[in-house]
């Protein structure tokens, strides 16, 4: 008999996780012919939640020992470590990534497992028809993260795309074979190929609890993936500064031209100083982002765990 695992990262989440759980059992439930030879299981990985998450999990685990799986980290990982902590325990023959508040709408998952039924795709991804009820704000930046992105990257990312799809087998056995310790999802699902079609859906509010996410982080996250996924900000700086470098090259024949024809006349030490901060600004731009990549490098170099797990059942 086949299986869908469902992969569902925890934060903090103690008021969503039955919610969720009941929420999902439904849509099996209600969808028989559907799920017929199908079997699921859920593998919820706590997050080094501070709150009641865990004891919530380990309930509903002893109440559903044969479907109902969990880890719990050691510490707060971040949402990317506890996807890739379930993509390597994950046993299904189908893979489903989503957010525990439900703004990941349990209700596509028939749709999806039909579309990868048919052979013709490998993956069925879901995007927000729109961003209502996110601040504006939020919603600008994030335009303005992905125009970047998938200008200066040669993954492409689709905008509005979530974290919430559902894989086959083969595909995710391609995303283990990455080992990195930085994970940006959307740019690795992208990365590894596979045929992949999207579903939309209309924006759904938190079903409780907060969001995670702060501007910073955001902001964060979106450096983070740029780094992750492109060289162009490295090729920028270098371009930055061979244009100095010839643009002061002009100048200084200007001067000795100057000083030939001329002769010799003290002042401008205004617009020399102006130059002289705009330029080590500049520099210190340029190392700046080399010492993001440096960064990267040295972080992957350690070799370290993306995650420590403290429980597993
Ligand atoms: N999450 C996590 N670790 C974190 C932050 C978030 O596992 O450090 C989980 C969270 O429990 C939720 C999902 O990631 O299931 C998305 O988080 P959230 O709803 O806060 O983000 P938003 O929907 O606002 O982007
Ligand atoms: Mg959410």
């Amino acid at each position: 008999m086949q299986k869908i695992s469902l992969i569902v990262p925890c934060y903090n989440e103690e008021l969503t996780i039955e919610i969720f759980y009941n929420t999902v059992e439904k849509v099996f439930h209600d969808n028989p012919e559907t799920f017929k030879d199908i079997a699921h299981e859920y593998r919820f990985i706590d997050d080094g939640s501070t709150d009641k998450t865990l004891p919530e999990l380990q309930q509903l685990q002893a109440k559903h020992p044969e479907t109902v799986h969990y880890l719990s980290f050691s510490r707060n990982f971040g949402k990317e470590a506890g996807l890739a902590a379930g993509l390597q325990h994950a046993e299904g023959d189908y893979v489903a990534v989503m957010d525990v508040d439900l703004q990941d709408p349990p209700a596509l998952l028939p749709e999806m497992l039909e579309l990868l039924q048919t052979g013709n795709y490998d993956c069925v991804g879901t995007m927000r028809a729109n961003r209502h009820g996110e601040p504006a704000i939020r919603s600008f930046f994030s335009r303005a993260f992905y125009s970047v992105i998938n200008k200066i990257s040669k993954v492409q990312i689709v905008p509005n795309a979530r974290d919430y799809r559902l894989m086959t087998r083969q595909m995710v056995d391609a995303i283990l074979e990455l080992p990195e310790y930085n994970r940006f999802s959307k740019g690795i699902f992208n990365w590894v190929g596979f045929k992949t079609t999207y579903l939309t859906f209309e924006n759904a509010p938190r079903s409780a609890g907060e969001s995670h996410w702060s501007f910073w982080q955001l902001l964060n996250y979106s450096i983070e993936a740029i780094v992750d996924f492109s060289e162009v900000p490295l090729k920028i700086a270098t371009f930055i500064g061979g244009m100095f470098a010839f643009l002061s090259i002009i100048g200084m024949i200007f001067i000795i031209i100057r000083k030939l024809f001329w002769g010799n006349s003290v002042g401008g030490w205004a617009s020399l100083v102006s130059i002289m901060l705009f330029v080590s600004g500049i520099q210190l731009f340029c190392l700046g982002i080399i010492g993001n990549y440096i960064g990267k490098i040295y972080l992957e170099s350690k070799h370290r765990p993306q995650y420590i797990v403290k429980e597993q059942r």
